[in-house]
């Protein structure tokens, strides 16, 4: 029976191949297959090959190079979360999200930004910022429609315009300029098929904030060229100096943006895996026609944390901020101290160190660095060819173990001197 099945299938005229397409070597998608691997991935299995445990001296590893509070999710938080699995909330959602929650997370934006959205149909829960991430390209790019970023940025912004087969098109940002965007090199990147600017302020890696001047020359560019603005504002709550700036409260930039924020840093809620997105109407619709067939919604008992996080965790998200402010202000001192030249991150919880001086390359100094002294840090050609020749610190850890970092970074530091003179 089977193999009459197939000698039927066989002798029926077979599909023509596509001549144009080049050949496909496996069964996986050839933009997939093209994806580079995360070099924060690579070099976390260089951590994972070096292990956690103590070395010959005692030394056990610590780690400056995951972007994740160190801090649980607060307690009332978590006790929500088990009270919402007691009392049987294990179901769906809507899929736009539980409607308490959109409208604290309307309430919280407006507070932030001074502009408000509608909880009905103006908000979005999503499954981190990741989800958002990915829905807003889906929604506004078209196959070989042009996204203009800055970099060095988060790793995922190439690989993500890559999969819904847009161009990425990276804006390098330079020390000198302490890390900030220049909208006269945005506007020199653009192109008639730019679509979306994808800005990140506070910026990871860099830990940069968008100031005024930047904020109305991007806002009056975003008009000009008639770009949707993707703003993916997960660090906003995390600034240290002043209030950081969104690009929403300037004038024409409600109508064009997906704001996109979450609770995985501000709330120290990584695993809840909970974001939102909030845009005009038209732009939701768009964003929630992907994510009912996609997702179907954010998991309801995460949600409710979240809500209880936006109701009740204020005092808590302000002290944990607080405590990176110190933690901030302790390794740009010691890293100046050191001789790392570092811009001051002003917001998110990444210093940005240059080591360019140490004349080794950024995978060099973190594979050493590793290697002789058990501390953690990313290469910051991770983040693009422009963070070549700096390394992410993330001070989501403990001043004392910050402490201990330094002091260890001091003495690699000083070998490699030694190194150098012999
Ligand atoms: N955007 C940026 C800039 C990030 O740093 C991260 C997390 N490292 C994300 C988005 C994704 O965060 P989430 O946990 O909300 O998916």
């Amino acid at each position: 029976m089977e193999r009459r099945r197939t000698r039927s299938r066989a002798s029926s005229p077979r599909p023509r191949a596509n001549p144009a397409a080049p050949p496909r070597d496996s069964l996986v998608a050839r933009h997939v297959a093209a994806l580079p691997r995360s070099g924060i991935r690579e070099f976390f299995e260089l951590v994972r090959a070096a292990g956690t445990g103590p070395d010959e001296r005692g030394r056990r590893l610590i780690s400056l190079a995951i972007g994740e509070p160190d801090f649980d999710a607060p307690w009332h938080v978590r006790e929500n979360a088990i009270w919402s699995l007691e009392r049987g909330r294990t179901g769906y959602s809507p899929n736009l999200g539980l409607l308490p929650l959109r409208a604290a997370i309307a309430d919280h934006v407006a507070e932030e930004t001074g502009v408000r959205y509608d909880p009905a149909d103006e908000v979005l829960v999503t499954v981190g910022v990741s989800q958002g991430l990915d829905l807003a390209l889906r929604a506004l790019v078209e196959p070989g429609d042009e996204v203009v970023f800055h970099e060095p940025c988060y790793v995922s912004y190439a690989p993500s315009v890559a999969l819904v087969h847009g161009r990425p098109v990276a804006v390098p940002t330079t020390p000198a300029r302490g890390f900030a965007l220049d909208p006269d090199d945005v506007a020199r990147a653009c192109t008639p098929r730019t679509r979306v600017l994808l800005l990140n302020f506070p910026c990871n890696p860099t830990g940069a904030v968008l100031d005024d001047r930047t904020a109305d020359a991007l806002a009056r560019l975003a008009c000009e060229r008639d770009l949707a603005v993707v703003a993916d504002e997960i660090y906003a709550e995390l600034t240290f100096d002043e209030p950081g700036r969104s690009i929403l409260s300037r004038p024409g930039m409600r109508e064009r943006t997906v704001l996109l924020r979450g609770f995985s840093k501000s709330f120290a809620m990584t695993g809840f895996r909970v974001g939102y997105a909030c845009a005009p109407r038209h732009l939701i619709d768009a964003l929630n026609r992907i994510h009912q067939y996609a997702m179907l919604c954010a998991p309801a008992p995460a949600q409710e944390a979240a809500l209880e996080a936006l109701r009740h965790g204020r005092a808590g998200r302000l002290a944990m901020r607080d405590q990176y402010r110190l933690r901030r202000n302790f390794v740009t001192r010691s890293l100046a101290e050191l001789g790392l030249p570092c811009v001051r991150p002003a917001g998110a919880f990444y210093a940005f160190p240059s080591i360019a001086g140490t004349g080794l390359s950024s995978r060099e100094f973190a594979a050493r660095l590793l290697r002789e002294q058990r501390v953690a840090v990313v290469p910051g050609d991770a983040f693009g060819p422009s963070g070549e020749g700096h390394v992410r610190c993330a001070f989501a850890a403990s001043l004392p173990l910050l402490e201990e970092a330094m002091d260890r970074l001091r003495l690699f530091l000083a070998g490699l001197r030694r190194g150098r003179r012999r």
